[in-house]
């Protein structure tokens, strides 16, 4: 073979190992890459499971604060309750006997106040009637006449920015009476007591318990609304208790029950708080009084719903014994 030949040869054969080199080394550059590509990928699974069981310990340790706070917070209220029955008559409401029994157990701690009549004089500020002396008096109004005595009323300023007053709700010839503090943005439209989002939730409680809004009877402490839903002040309550008085005058109920604070300080003259009251049994006059949350304080802390169904349950209980006891 001639050296010319030769040489030729061999830079093919260069050419082809030099190609095949580069094949192979295509290849393994591949299957570098592949591999890479797998550890990258069990570095990322893993980083992506070690990430989801960071974050699955984190939404438990969440749902376990949660679950904490609330039961510190149901232990909180179980506290108060506790506490409010050492300060006032104690009812073990599983455990109740005959009226004498409880009666026994309060042997006075029950707060009783006596309403003055509702037939006087009653000095006031707004009212153009007692500005020319005459005598406020309720003694002759029924309860259809007396809602049209309040329909006109002007005893405080609030009759300026009420769209409608707000007498009752329910049936007359009810035996079971709900006193609430005043009336709300959609009860001063509609012209009647809890028809808003806690005037539902009433009714659902009510219902717990067997009882329908229609044999019950329903009122407030005020009726026209006071702006921004603020607590009825001490002038407005006084001008217009006599209405309240008289509604309870007429209809006899052989319990009230007062919805919220505002209610029962109100109807029982104390300032006792809310927590206090809670549990016993009151008088206004010789009629009994139970005390519990207004249901708009229930839909913002909804974790006093439990106690606020032990009210209503003591509630039910009481109305029937007393209802039996008239039989
Ligand atoms: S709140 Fe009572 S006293 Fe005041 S204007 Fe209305 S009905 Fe009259």
């Amino acid at each position: 073979m001639r050296e010319s030949e030769r040489k030729d040869i061999a830079s093919q054969l260069k050419r082809y190992l030099s190609s095949r080199r580069s094949v192979w080394g295509d290849i393994a550059f591949r299957l570098q890459h592949r591999a890479e590509d797998r550890v990258d990928g069990t570095i990322a699974d893993e980083n992506v499971q070690a990430g989801s069981k960071f974050l699955e310990t984190k939404a438990e340790g969440v749902k376990a604060a949660g679950k904490e706070a609330m039961e510190s917070e149901m232990k909180a209220a179980d506290r108060a309750q506790a506490a409010s029955h050492d300060e006032q008559p104690n009812i073990e409401r599983s455990s109740m006997g005959s009226n004498e029994d409880y009666e026994k157990r309060l042997q006075g701690k029950s707060i009783r106040y006596r309403t003055p009549s509702t037939s006087f004089e009653q000095a006031s500020l707004f009212d153009d009637s007692a500005a020319r002396g005459d005598t406020f008096d309720l003694s002759g109004e029924d309860l259809d006449s007396l809602a049209k005595r309040v329909a006109e009323c002007r005893r405080c300023p609030l009759w300026e920015e009420r769209t409608r007053t707000v007498f009752s709700n329910g049936s007359k010839r009810a035996r079971l009476m709900f006193v609430g503090e005043a009336p709300g943005r959609e009860e001063d439209l509609q012209g009647l007591p809890f028809v808003g989002r806690a005037g539902k939730l009433l009714t659902k409680i009510l219902d717990s318990v067997g009882l329908a809004r229609d044999e019950v009877y329903i009122t407030n402490i005020l009726k026209c609304r006071p702006p921004n839903n603020r607590d009825p002040n001490e002038e407005e309550v006084r001008a217009c208790e006599p209405y309240l008085a008289r509604q309870i005058e007429l209809l006899k109920p052989v319990l009230i029950c007062a919805l919220g604070r505002v209610a029962a300080q109100n109807l029982l003259k104390t300032n006792a708080s809310l927590s206090v009251l809670r549990g016993g049994i009151h008088y206004y006059n010789d009629t009994r009084v139970i005390v519990t949350y207004h249901p708009a304080a229930l839909l913002r802390n909804p974790h006093l719903k439990r106690s606020a169904w032990e009210d209503i349950k003591l509630v039910r209980k009481i109305y029937d014994e007393e209802i039996a006891g008239e039989e």
